[in-house]
């Protein structure tokens, strides 16, 4: 397999150690050692040295979720994200990404989303009408909320007409290119849908991205690919937690207990972690647990639930579990995939946006 010097590095420095195998969302899921980061470096590092074929370690590539969890606990500075994607990339370019990843990769470049989807529902069609006109602020919702957690979507663009904010919202959102870089990393394809969508944002003033997982393409990878964005983009998070601030939202807290659920998108990549938590503690009483910031356990997502649903289902689980240990019984999350996940497995504890909060439902 072709790779980069310094992924080789990255690979055979990761291999021998297990170091961070016990912060791994997958690995704790599985119980497998094939999840963890070293099990990973592993099977590249044979790949690389001809012991075996790339297809074989290709299911085992997938089963990554790319939360950096491992990037972040690594003391020594070796990053299982960035062999993880090159090895994505080259299997992407050798013909060996698997059938599963093939029709998802399809459909992103078929219909701008994974799952394939080109309808929205009803209420969310007649918001977006309400919302066409042209301002100088864009609120992007992104793909798993337009076209998969569409209660979500509009309880985002309520939260903005609560507040008066005068707001685009567009009929044809322009994808991150998010789901691309994470089935096939920095492919031409990837880049050209970053490109357009950069271009496409570049029409407004300022843009509100809804979306963790977009926030990070937008505001970090593009600039690691050397994507400009023309307008200032800002997290959903950081705009909301700025009108509770100047007082557009008007906040009473309710006194319910909560605890925040840190996307690592934002966390992790984006080192935002304190605007959520002012607009919860604006209405709610806000506890933490034990891993919380930029320590935080990633609780599943909506494009792996396509391929590996029982193991997403056993991550939102277990950080179900994190929750209720320290007696918490309802958890705020601002990832519209992280809310379906945990929304999936909930009995006992109630899954709540930064939305529902606000808007008192
Ligand atoms: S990422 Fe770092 S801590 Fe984790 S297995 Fe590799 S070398 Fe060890
Ligand atoms: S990026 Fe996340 S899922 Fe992948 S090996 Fe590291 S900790 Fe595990």
């Amino acid at each position: 397999m072709i790779m980069s010097e310094k992924c080789k590095q990255h690979v055979d420095s990761c291999r021998f150690c297990w170091m961070c195998h016990h912060i791994c969302p997958i690995g704790n899921a599985t119980g497998q050692e094939r999840n963890t980061a070293r099990a990973r470096a592993l099977g590249i590092s044979l790949v690389n040295r001809e012991a075996m074929g790339l297809e074989e370690i290709m299911d085992n590539i997938y089963e990554c979720c790319t939360c950096g969890a491992c990037v972040h606990d690594c003391t020594t500075g070796w990053n299982p994200v960035m062999f993880t994607k090159e090895t994505r990339l080259q299997a992407a370019l050798d013909g060996k990404t698997p059938d599963y990843i093939a029709a998802l990769v399809s459909n992103c470049l078929e219909t701008g989303n994974a799952y394939g989807k080109t309808e929205i529902c009803s209420d969310l069609a007649a918001a977006v009408k309400a919302h066409s006109a042209k301002k100088d602020t864009l609120l992007l919702l992104g793909v798993d909320a337009k076209y998969m957690v569409c209660e979500q979507a509009l309880k985002a663009i309520k939260v903005l007409e609560k507040a008066g904010v005068d707001f685009t919202v567009l009929d044809s959102e322009p994808a991150s290119g998010a789901q691309l870089d994470f089935l096939i990393g920095a492919a031409n394809e990837t880049k050209e849908q970053m490109v357009a969508c950069a271009k496409a944002l570049g029409e407004y003033k300022t843009v509100v991205v809804y979306d963790p997982d977009d926030a990070k393409a937008i505001k970090q990878t593009y600039k690691e690919y050397g994507i400009d964005v023309a307008a200032d983009v800002v997290t959903y998070t950081s705009f909301v937690a700025g009108l509770v601030k100047d007082g557009k939202l008007a906040a009473k807290n309710s006194g319910k207990a909560v605890v925040f659920q840190d996307p690592y998108q934002l966390a992790r990549d984006l080192e935002e972690t304190e605007e959520a938590r002012e607009v919860v503690k604006a209405y709610a009483n806000l506890s933490e647990m034990l891993l919380n910031r930029g320590e935080t356990v990633w609780a599943g997502n909506i494009l792996m639930a396509q391929y590996m649903p029982k193991v997403i289902n056993k991550v939102a689980e277990r950080r179900i579990f994190n929750a209720t240990s320290i007696g918490a019984n309802a958890i705020v999350t601002v990832s519209v995939a992280e809310y379906a996940s945990l929304k999936a497995v909930a009995k006992d504890v109630e899954i709540l946006s930064l939305e529902d909060l606000i808007l008192g439902e």
